[in-house]
């Protein structure tokens, strides 16, 4: 067979050797005579995988020892309730200051109001969310619960280069379609969640990094299974969790330890998005939809200056391999989403087509 280039911003490609192994082992896992997701998340086989995934994230994330990792339900959204439901009684005032950068933040902050006052610190939505907008982390009133960001805006293309300073206020980072690309200061951090997704493997769990001095401070109508400290007590084992996915993030992590781990990854991300925004910047017949100074290296957004060939553009990509790499509606235009999984040479395929693309037109 051949394999597609998938650009898709998620549920995204993931590494061909990571498949495999999952393939190979699909019906018999380590000689046990049955596949690992037909037995117990309270068997020693998965207990192992679950330890890994510990071990291997803590290892590739640098994660401090005050932090717990939690596996949860639900994917990146059910943190959109988690985050308040947990954090918002830190403080009597029962408020959060959330930085808008695209249409993932302002739904992070309407679920947030369901359960007390969720501000929003700054906005970029006038120029349809280009940019991260000027934040002065000094204006926070010292009762905030906590400041949110998220760190990467997969719609619009853009990201938080460095993270406020939010001092004693703790920071949440919605980090669902960055995470694990590029090396981060976990302690600047109050709480960093991911969906699956992206860089780590199926959707519909998140993982969720948290300092320990945040749990046991949920609302006290929280559900059990949005509660942190219950995770984090019971090993993220409440209840019976997604074991395939977490067996495919065990996967994931080991083939990115393998790669040479984050930093080498984010060297290999800064370069592949290098190519393209380069291919992007040396035509007038394509034209960047996110600031210069906010670009991401995981969500390419671009568009053709003439529109109107946008459609065939698609359709030329999908016929040469190159596969989901229309925009989200509400930028428009053509997005490549370049997780750690896409290969250099992906994105050397879509620069060749675009220049050959721009021939065909001229
Ligand atoms: N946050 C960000 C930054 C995302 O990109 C997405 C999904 N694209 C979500 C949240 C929502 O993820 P989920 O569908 O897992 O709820």
């Amino acid at each position: 067979m051949t394999r597609i280039y998938n650009f898709g911003a998620g549920p995204a490609m993931l590494p061909i050797p990571v498949m495999e192994k999952a393939q190979a082992e699909f019906l018999d896992y380590h000689n046990l005579g049955a596949g690992l997701i037909e037995i117990s998340h309270r068997s020693k086989q998965f207990d192992e995988i679950l330890d890994s995934c510990d071990a291997l994230l803590t290892e590739l994330a640098n994660i401090p020892s005050n932090y717990k990792i939690l596996y949860v339900h639900g994917g990146a959204q059910m943190q959109f309730s988690a985050v308040p439901l947990n954090l918002m009684a830190r403080n009597d005032a029962k408020k959060a200051t959330y930085i808008e950068t695209g249409n993932w933040a302002v739904k992070a902050r309407k679920e947030a109001a369901r359960y007390g006052t969720a501000l929003s610190g700054a906005t970029s939505e006038a120029t349809n969310f280009d940019r991260i907008p000027e934040f002065d982390p000094a204006t926070l009133d010292a009762d905030n619960s906590y400041a949110y960001i998220t760190s990467n805006n997969t719609l619009f293309g853009t990201r938080w280069h460095s993270f406020p300073d939010t001092g004693e206020i703790p920071l949440v980072a919605d980090m669902t379609s960055e995470f694990l690309s590029r090396k981060l200061d976990i302690s600047k951090f109050g709480i960093i969640f991911a969906g699956l997704q992206k860089n780590l493997g199926p959707a519909g769990l998140a993982v969720v990094i948290v300092r320990e001095d945040l749990l046991g401070l949920a609302l006290p109508y929280t559900p059990s299974l949005l509660n942190y400290k219950v995770y984090a007590d019971d090993h993220s084992l409440t209840n019976t969790t997604n074991t395939f996915a977490i067996y495919m993030m065990s996967l994931v992590l080991e083939w990115l330890k393998g790669e040479g781990g984050v930093g080498a990854m984010e060297a290999r991300n800064e370069a592949k998005a290098k190519l393209i925004y380069d291919a992007i910047d040396n035509s007038d017949f394509y034209r960047g939809t996110a600031h210069p100074d906010h670009r991401s290296i995981m969500n390419v957004t671009f568009n053709l200056t003439d529109e109107s060939l946008l459609d065939s553009f698609l359709a030329e990509a999908l016929k040469n391999g190159l596969y989901a790499l229309k925009g989200h509606r509400v930028v428009g235009g053509a997005r490549a989403s370049i997780y750690n999984a896409m290969p250099l040479a992906g994105c050397q395929a879509l620069v060749d087509f675009m220049a050959e693309f721009e021939r065909s037109k001229a």
